[in-house]
């Protein structure tokens, strides 16, 4: 381990944190394949990750940071991680209403908080019942779908930044910077909560939204081992089109394989291999690239790959 981890490690200990070294993370994302985190902490309140952002801000080390959500857009390397993995406590989830104004914790899982919305008759937040991803992921990622996606109904979300010294602070969606799955979120940024405006809805109709997304789902998305699309959609045709088009549904190396259900997934074997899976997406890009002329670029967020 690195002397600045091993450092850091001691100060958050002497901290009063319980630090994990060997944390698990390839087993706690969707693909659960993949190494371990050098380090882990989970982070129960605000409080405890304003005291994290503390001891971190004071500069130590400059050492790796990565925040985990539910783990379903990325995959980490057979290697592992050589940093300080970041994740948040059942304290980060919550829902607070203010008429239309709906708040979510970072740590809100999407398809919950979907269903709670749709309840609750607010519309604007249906197409996350499908998701399988935390608010704060989504924030970061700008995820969307069927139609919509976040930043259509986010009015703010509050950040700290765990190298600065600083509070945390409520950024608009504009300083957010939110485009097609990206944002202006960096590594050592952590989204406490998110605020969104909806409209009046009807909760029916609503409900009826959410099976028929559900039902849409289970019908063109494989189950199993994956993170969702790999690859991010290019202007002139949807990845899943050019790589089938490539001859590559279907195709697999060692424990990964492209799937057949929908061609921009690749799903992992049980006790598959992270590096075969980043094997293959290299194979794709390759493939399209050399029929189409398109570069693929990743979706899913590849960590510890060189
Ligand atoms: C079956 C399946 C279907 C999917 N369908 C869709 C879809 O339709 N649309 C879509 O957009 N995505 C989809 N995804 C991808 C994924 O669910 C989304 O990107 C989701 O928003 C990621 O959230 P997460 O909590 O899992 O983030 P993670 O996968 O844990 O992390 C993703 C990124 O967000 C950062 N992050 C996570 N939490 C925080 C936080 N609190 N603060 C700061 N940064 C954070 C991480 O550092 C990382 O950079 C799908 C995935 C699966 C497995």
């Amino acid at each position: 381990m690195a002397e600045g981890l091993a450092r850091t490690i001691d100060q958050l200990r002497a901290g009063g944190f319980f630090v994990l070294e060997q944390a698990p993370f390839g087993a706690r994302t969707t693909y659960r394949v993949g190494g371990a985190a050098a380090a882990g902490v989970e982070v129960a309140s605000v409080e405890e990750l304003e005291r994290l952002r503390d001891i971190l801000s004071q500069g130590v080390a400059n050492i790796p940071l990565f925040v985990l959500g539910r783990g379903s857009n990325v995959l980490v390397a057979d290697g592992g991680f050589p940093g300080l993995l970041i994740t948040l406590g059942a304290g980060f989830s919550w829902l607070q209403t203010h008429d239309s104004q709906v708040e979510l914790g970072g740590a809100s899982p999407l398809p919950v908080m979907a269903r709670r919305i749709a309840k609750l008759g607010l519309d604007g937040f249906t197409w996350a019942v499908g998701v399988p991803g935390s608010v704060g992921g989504a924030v970061r990622m700008n995820a969307g779908g069927h139609g919509h996606v976040l930043a259509e109904t986010l009015q703010s979300a509050l950040l700290v930044d765990l190298t600065a010294d600083a509070p945390p602070t409520w950024h608009s969606t504009a300083a957010l910077e939110l485009e097609y799955r990206s944002s202006a979120v960096g590594a050592s940024q952590v989204v406490i909560a998110a605020r969104f405006a909806f409209e009046a809805g009807d909760p029916h109709e609503l409900a009826g939204q959410l099976s028929d997304i559900v039902a849409w789902r289970r019908a063109h998305q494989p189950g199993g081992q994956n993170a969702g699309s790999v690859f991010v959609n290019p202007e002139r045709s949807p990845a899943a089109v050019l790589i089938e088009e490539s001859g590559l549904k279907g195709y697999r190396y060692r424990s990964a394989a492209v799937s057949a259900k929908h061609a921009n997934f690749i799903q992992a074997d049980p006790q598959g291999s992270a590096d075969d899976v980043f094997h293959l997406m290299q194979v794709v890009r390759e493939q399209v690239e050399r029929r189409t002329g398109i570069e693929l670029r990743s979706e899913v967020r590849l960590v510890g790959f060189s």
